[in-house]
């Protein structure tokens, strides 16, 4: 059916849906977790790797060393206590603790410091990048930014743009001569040990001016002299990396992966807030970028993943509604079709209490829906003179059963079909099979009926011939003047009783002919009279007085075979029921509204107990073979099919009168 398709397909597409997102699930927590396991896995090899490295390195001596200038106050310097140190130096101490390996630090003229780097005496030495200088070292990644400016006398009159005239005083070997170099080439560069030795020549006014990496120039002027000022514009601003001897390439990624925790911890602005008291990175934060990239992209992930099961959800929300709406309707339909069954239903759980009644069953049971459902399936069944005991099965696994039962007038087919699925009870059918089972009988009974009814309607018609030879035999006699008057009388006597002989083969005739379900207008008097001819024979037998109290000219509107078939039983009830001397009374008369018939015989009346059950098909008194219990049943039906009325008072011993009253009949009316 298609409901049921459309049931399977909403179950289907919903399983489907839920089996996606479940199957997208696992595949996200499946690629997460290898995430995590390889990035555990690079990090192990990553620390294999680096104490190998390491290991060689240290050799031949179990430290490495980072050379630089000595005077290059607040970076590194030497002070007056001859220690070494610096913001650059208080980094080196933290590389080395983040590397694992001691690192000593030692102060150099600047240009000294660069030589050591490249003949590998030392390990390294911060520095700007430009391109002769990668021909002899490698680089880290950048560990800070650093402006590069020029330092003047404060009443100097030199800005930014008068560098090609002045004379210049520069540290030897510093990355801002290879700068002045290219970009200002007709400055006048005096070469110094240190930018502290630049100042001496500028305030003793034997140079311009003087680079240097601010901090530198800054330290100088709040240490030497108020008279020198800072040119607004820096020369340059580049990021400072570490310089390495070129055969130290395999501990370059080592020393970028040290620099980068330190830089994730924030080490740098530690420092810087030691020295400066300011927090304003020198470095960029190259590694927070990073971080901030991979954020974004895990963000943007974590939505679209979002989105996603959000327009499946909503999908899915969607389809549910169109399913439901369809499952109503359909839940509707099936209730239509389940009322509209001409059988008894009824849907009972496992414990017996009503699920739910079609509406047969309801209104022959007198019983609102809303009220009975959820109670004990008892107060319908009992009505069929059946309950729930009669219904629940003895062992667990019954199969479905059929049974007949009796109520009253009706005989009911009821069927048990057991639900298994889901232990949901029973579906029990009643059918009414009164009329098949009146049916069978009477097939039986009426084509007995129909063969003796033909036989004898084909004796009377042969009987008619001899009959007719008499009577024709009797008059020529009769003309014969010579009989006497015994002979007379002899001739008459034969007269009158062939002449009764005809009437009796007139009846038997009619009453087996067949007069369809027409409505005529009838004569009540002359059916009584037929009736009793009928069973004139019965009546001689046991002498029974016949009272017929009836207008001869009683006409109404009726169908005349279905009156023979109540008159018919009546009389042979009222016959059976009578002894010697008895008396039988049909009476018939016209009422207001109809026409009232009784047939009152003084018989041995009918048991109280017996009252109740007199119209019911099969029920019977008489012996075996004798009765069929099936005459006041077709009385009942009869008399109902004319719209008519009946009733019975009896009493034991006195006899009994059936009383039925039949509508008037309208003139051109069929059944
Ligand atoms: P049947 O005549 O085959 O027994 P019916 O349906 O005609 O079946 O009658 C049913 C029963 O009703 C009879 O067996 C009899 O006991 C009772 N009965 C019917 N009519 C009379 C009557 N007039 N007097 C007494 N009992 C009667
Ligand atoms: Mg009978």
């Amino acid at each position: 059916m298609d409901r049921s398709k459309t049931l399977e397909e909403t179950k289907a597409f919903l399983e489907n849906k839920k089996k996606i997102l479940m199957d997208l699930g696992v595949f996200i927590m499946i690629v997460v977790a290898i995430f995590f396991i390889c990035l555990d896995t690079k990090k192990k090899a990553f620390e294999r790797d680096k104490q190998i490295i390491l290991e060689k390195h240290l050799s031949e001596q179990d430290y490495l060393v980072y050379g630089a200038n000595i005077c290059a106050p607040p970076l590194r310097f030497l002070d007056e206590d001859g220690v070494y140190k610096g913001v650059v130096v208080d980094y080196i101490s933290l590389l080395s603790l983040e590397l694992g390996v001691e690192i000593k630090t030692e102060p150099y003229e600047w240009e000294e410091a660069l030589w050591k780097l490249k003949e590998g005496e030392t390990d390294f030495c911060d520095m700007f990048v430009n391109e002769e200088r990668a021909k002899d070292y490698i680089f880290t990644d950048p560990i800070y930014n650093l402006r590069t400016v020029l330092a003047v006398k404060e009443e100097s009159k030199f800005s930014f743009n008068d560098i090609n005239e002045m004379k210049i005083a520069t540290e030897k070997g510093d990355y801002a001569n290879y700068y002045i170099e290219k970009n200002f080439p007709e400055a006048d560069l005096i070469f110094v040990d240190n930018v502290g030795e630049g100042m001496d020549l500028l305030l003793l006014g034997q140079v311009d001016a003087v680079i240097g990496d601010e901090p530198i120039v800054s330290y100088y002027i709040g240490k030497k002299s108020a008279q020198i000022r800072m040119i607004n514009t820096a020369l340059y601003e580049e990021p400072v990396v570490l310089g390495m001897p070129r055969k130290n390439a395999d501990l370059l990624p080592i020393v970028n992966h040290a620099i980068r925790e330190l830089n994730k911890k924030g080490q740098l602005e530690k420092i810087q807030q030691k020295w400066f008291g300011i927090s304003t990175p020198l470095k960029d934060a190259n590694g927070a970028k990073k971080y901030i990239r991979l954020g974004i992209i895990s963000g943007g992930a974590l939505l679209i993943l979002v989105g996603i099961i959000a327009a499946s959800n909503r999908s899915l929300k969607k389809q549910v509604r169109i399913r439901t709406r369809e499952l109503e309707a359909s839940r509707n339909e099936l209730q239509l079709i389940f009322d509209s069954i001409p059988e008894y239903i009824l849907m009972v759980d496992q414990f017996g209490n009503i699920v739910n009644a079609n509406k047969g069953i309801l209104e022959y049971s007198g019983l609102d829906r809303g009220l009975c459902f959820g109670q004990c399936c008892d107060i319908i069944l009992n009505k069929f003179a059946i309950g729930y005991v009669d219904i629940v099965p003895v062992e667990k696994d019954t199969q479905d059963e059929k049974m007949l039962v009796k109520t009253g007038k009706r005989i009911y087919e009821v069927k048990i079909y057991r639900l298994t699925e889901f232990e949901r009870g029973t579906l029990i059918t009643l059918r009414d099979i009164t009329l098949d089972e009146v049916n069978k009988k009477q097939l039986l009974q009426s084509s007995k009926m129909l063969a003796v009814g033909q036989l004898a309607a084909g004796m009377a018609h042969q009987i008619r011939n001899p009959l007719s030879i008499i009577r024709m035999h009797t008059y020529m006699l009769r003309e014969n003047q010579n009989m006497d008057e015994t002979g007379k009388k002899s001739l008459r006597y034969i007269d009158e009783n062939v002449q009764k002989a005809g009437c009796i083969i007139d009846n038997v005739m009619n009453f087996w002919r067949v007069s369809g379900n027409q409505i005529e207008t009838i004569n009540l008097s002359k059916n009584f009279g037929d009736i009793i001819s009928l069973h004139e024979n019965l009546l001689k037998k046991k002498e029974i007085e016949v009272e017929i109290d009836c207008d001869s000219e009683l006409w109404f509107r009726c169908n005349e075979e279905a009156l023979k078939h109540i008159l018919v039983n009546l009389v042979s009830n009222a016959i059976d029921a009578m002894e010697h001397l008895d008396k039988l009374i049909l009476l018939g008369e016209k009422v207001e509204d109809g026409v009232l018939i009784q047939c009152i015989d003084t018989g041995c009346g009918i048991a109280e107990e017996n009252m109740e059950n007199l119209f019911n098909p099969f029920f019977t008194t008489k012996e075996l073979g004798k009765g069929t219990g099936l005459g006041l049943f077709v009385v009942y039906s009869e008399v109902e099919k004319l719209s008519g009325t009946i009733k019975v008072d009896s009493k034991i011993g006195e006899g009994t009168c059936f009383t039925i009253k039949l509508p008037l009949g309208e003139e051109n009316s069929d059944v």
